[in-house]
């Protein structure tokens, strides 16, 4: 029979008024969670609390399937809780569970996940993440648009692209792997992976031994580099393995020497080797691409209404760039080009960074042109089309044939001169 022993520590944070987060440590069931919270009002921790109050009760039926299905009678309870006030509107949480199964006659850890809280595996010395998040940065590192370094710097860090009470429907990530005794889990909220790196975390699951001792260090050591957001560790011991350990390597001993068993001769022979004996059955399902509009208000996180906000001012913004550039490329000026009367496409001396483009030189220069409509030349005459801007120096040329040697008379105005008088 195996058995588990789990510790936990959480911790509000120094920043944050509330602790949004929940756990559970079920020894007598063999079942562990943790649940991050969100929304305003207080709803983030009805959302948490009322997630494991549910996966505690729901879960029943001790299989993977089981475990699963516990986690949508979870989603199922925040959702309609969501949906029965206005304040709760938009609550979640996110929802990471461990519990000990039974599949095939055999005992398994099944590892469930919605969201971006946390399993990693401390076995053999070294951690390994057992998780994927479902958050915005993790998909933009799946599609190699950023690195994990930048994806831990990253503004947006916070959004999350599934969370338990959004939609009626949930989808859970799942896996299961083989318990041996030694092995160390580790459940996690993001309160503790944002401000403690992997190396600390490993060496601080190998320094103490009781789980309870090592989820309270790792806590004070998030508080300690800056406890942005509410810390929760659930640390969990597989201290019995019905001689698995054991059997294995008895069948790994009984077994030819392979080349990988060759490469460490003898150095782990009381131990299971990983690739062999683990097998950790990974039935993940694919991340279907969720869409980030799932992150419910939430004051240090950016929300999805913040998103689509940012999203509607980068296209009013694209729109009023591309007006721009139409306006500042569809328009003529008529100016000079050395000596000559030139007309231009675009705006005198630019628009943004739309530059002029002489477009034709005129057989009229400087000199020919009356004194003054020089400085209307030199400041460039806009028009607004190249038609416009053809007739404007045709009358150019007109006054400049017209006018030969007066220069210093002004053009014709148009309008009836004083004195006139309209009769009736
Ligand atoms: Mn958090």
């Amino acid at each position: 029979m195996t058995t588990l022993h789990g510790g936990a520590a959480t911790d509000v944070g120094r920043v944050r008024q509330v602790n949004e987060d929940r756990f559970l440590v079920r020894d007598d069931l063999c079942l562990y969670a943790v649940a991050d919270g969100v929304g305003g009002h207080q709803a983030g921790e009805v959302a948490s609390q009322t997630s494991m109050e549910t996966l505690e009760a729901s879960f029943v039926e001790p299989t993977t399937e089981g475990l699963v299905q516990a986690i949508m009678a979870a989603n199922d309870a925040v959702w309609h809780l969501a949906q029965s006030a206005s304040e709760k509107r938009g609550m979640g949480t996110t929802l990471t569970a461990v519990a000990l199964v039974q599949e095939d006659g055999e005992e398994h850890l099944a590892v469930a996940n919605v969201g971006d809280s946390r399993v990693y595996l401390f076995s053999r010395d070294e951690l390994s993440q057992l998780t994927e998040d479902h958050s915005l940065v993790e998909e933009l590192v799946r599609e190699g648009q950023i690195t994990k370094a930048e994806a831990h710097m990253h503004p947006q860090r916070s959004i999350i692209t599934r969370a338990l009470g959004m939609e009626p429907e949930i989808e859970v990530d799942h896996l299961q792997l083989l318990p041996y005794k030694g092995d160390r889990l580790l459940l996690c909220s993001d309160g503790l992976t944002n401000e403690v790196t992997d190396e600390r975390i490993e060496s601080t699951l190998r320094r103490f031994s009781d789980p309870a001792d090592a989820a309270q260090e790792l806590v004070r050591q998030a508080r300690a580099h800056g406890g942005n957001d509410n810390i929760t560790v659930v640390v969990v011991d597989v201290v019995d393995d019905d001689q698995r350990s054991e059997r294995a390597s008895a069948a790994l001993a009984a077994e030819p020497p392979t080349s990988a068993a060759s490469a460490s001769p003898g150095s782990r022979a009381l131990e299971p080797d990983p690739p062999v004996a683990r097998a950790a059955t990974a039935t993940a399902t694919a991340p279907r691409p969720v869409a980030t509009s799932h992150r419910p208000p939430r004051r240090r996180r950016v929300t999805w209404r913040v998103l689509v906000f940012c999203v509607c001012l980068g296209l009013v913004g694209a729109v009023a760039v591309g007006a721009v550039g139409w306006y500042a490329r569809n328009t003529y000026y008529v100016g000079l080009a050395g000596n000559q009367v030139a007309i231009y496409r675009g705006r005198p001396g630019g628009l943004l960074w739309f530059q002029p483009t002489l477009q034709e030189r005129k057989p009229l220069t400087v000199d020919e042109v009356l004194a003054a409509r020089l400085p209307d030349l030199r400041a460039g005459h806009s028009e607004a089309t190249k038609a416009d801007a053809d007739r404007y120096v045709n009358e150019l040329r007109q006054e400049a044939s017209g006018l030969t040697g007066a220069n210093t008379t002004p053009p014709p105005a148009n309008t009836p001169s004083p004195g006139t008088t309209v009769k009736p």
